[in-house]
């Protein structure tokens, strides 16, 4: 028995070892290495384990010997899409329930992004503590799927913002200066990666957020060393986030155009900004575009009952007779074009889409169509995917990720198509490498003209 044991053991190690030695050589792609240097023909990307050993033209790195060599040659790598606002947990069965909170459904979310191409993911609030504990499990290696990264519960309002079914255990609601400072002090004991604040009427239905409690609450997870992202909708109030020292606006700013005093705000303190066109869009376009529920990147990522709702008279019915459906529509318009003021001005953008807070905001699928949207906001490819992914990374201060250089982790897209050409090619996935491990896509789709 002792001697079963200990061959077991070192059979373990063994791997273990064979996995941090392991070594990959990707040959041939035209790398966008996320740094906004032009992307580079015909070269070659070496992996140690989860990292990238080296990066460069074919010829010029070596190639170790023993490693496995992969062909990409014609096709192109871009880093892993870092999603700096979504959600684990919350829907399940393609509904909103408070018991979604589960380890099963918070693991299902971190596969389905991870197969999506979705490499990193911030779960921007309304999480359990248990969202700890798997996040930890994950970084002690024993978790696949992508990197999770946790707002905790966040801090929201009384019968008011966020409006979703979760349980108490999954948001603090602080009626007072002195609950907020409470409530952040609890948070900060499990050592979140952000905090999250919501600061919205949601189209005037509930108060807002006082802003002596998100003063509040800002500066002591800022006490705490934590950096703060706050759900806005109105410019008032994302300058009044601004001045109390929030680090990353959460959605895009839909109630007007966005002016210089908001932009000089935002470039003097540095603040983030997430558009998440996902949000208003997703609130109608099933409805309304026919070739979106039979897009197979789609399909292949939410229940088939979705699908069917979503398709149905009834639900079309639901949308167009839904007073809030062209308020949600100008709200998008607003936000398009203030991307694009906020990009030219200069100020910096991540990326995300709020997907899995609701079940029309589908994860994996919604990040490509975010970056799309964002495209059709008026940046360029090249600018929408600096957003998601050394955008993202530099909210999040994640130094690991976010661009592909020697000592980075090797998190990275391989494409059949050029995304810079056509941004619907981040769609047209090969295959993914997520820490060094190769992952296949769950569903991959040509971009057509
Ligand atoms: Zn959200």
């Amino acid at each position: 028995m002792k001697i079963a044991l200990l061959a077991l053991t070192c059979a373990a190690a063994g791997a273990a070892l064979a996995e941090a030695d392991r070594v990959v050589v990707l040959q041939g792609a035209r790398i966008i290495d996320g740094t906004g240097k032009a992307p580079q023909e015909n070269s070659a990307i070496v992996l140690q384990g989860d990292r990238i050993a080296a990066i460069g033209p074919v010829g010029k790195v070596k190639v170790p010997k023993g490693a496995r060599v992969v062909d990409v040659q014609g096709r192109t790598i871009m880093p892993g899409l870092i999603n700096a606002h979504g959600h684990v947990g919350l829907v399940a069965g393609g509904k909103n329930s408070a018991d979604a909170y589960t380890r099963e459904n918070v693991l299902a979310a971190l596969a389905q992004y991870e197969q999506y191409g979705v490499t990193s993911i911030m779960a921007l609030g309304l999480n359990r503590d248990l969202g700890f504990e798997i996040r930890d499990e994950q970084r002690r290696g024993g978790v696949p799927g992508a990197s999770l990264f946790l707002a905790g519960r966040g801090i929201g309002v009384p019968d008011a913002a966020p409006p979703v079914p979760v349980a108490p255990d999954q948001v603090y609601r602080p009626q007072t200066v002195e609950e907020a400072i409470k409530d952040v002090r609890e948070t900060a004991s499990h050592h979140p990666d952000m905090l999250k604040l919501w600061v919205d009427d949601i189209y005037g239905k509930f108060p807002k957020m006082k802003p002596e409690v998100f003063k509040a609450a800002i500066d002591e997870a800022h006490k705490n060393k934590i950096r703060v992202a706050a759900h806005v909708f109105y410019l008032a109030d994302a300058k009044a986030l601004i001045e109390a020292g929030v680090d990353a606006l959460a959605h895009s700013i839909r109630d007007q155009p966005v002016d210089a005093e908001l932009i000089n705000l935002m470039k003097s303190k540095g603040t983030y900004y997430v558009p998440t066109f996902t949000v208003d869009e997703s609130a109608f376009i099933f409805a309304e575009d026919a070739a979106l529920t039979s897009d197979p990147m789609l399909t292949e990522a939410v229940p088939g009952e979705s699908l069917q709702t979503w398709k149905g008279q009834e639900y079309k019915n639901k949308v167009a007779n839904d007073a809030n459906t062209p308020k949600i529509k100008a709200a998008l318009a607003t936000g398009m074009k203030n991307l694009k003021a906020l990009q030219e001005a200069g100020v910096r953008i991540a990326f995300g889409t709020d997907s899995g807070a609701q079940p029309v905001r589908v994860p994996g699928w919604a990040e490509h169509h975010e970056l799309e949207l964002m495209v059709r906001a008026g940046l360029t490819p090249a600018q929408a995917l600096a957003a998601a992914t050394r955008g993202s990374a530099a909210m999040l201060g994640l130094k690991d990720r976010g661009t592909l250089e020697q000592g980075k982790r090797a998190d990275f897209l391989v494409l059949d198509g050029d995304p810079l050409e056509d941004i619907r090619n981040t769609r047209d996935l090969v295959s993914i490498w997520h820490g060094g491990k190769e992952i296949k896509p769950r569903a991959r789709a040509v971009a057509t003209k």
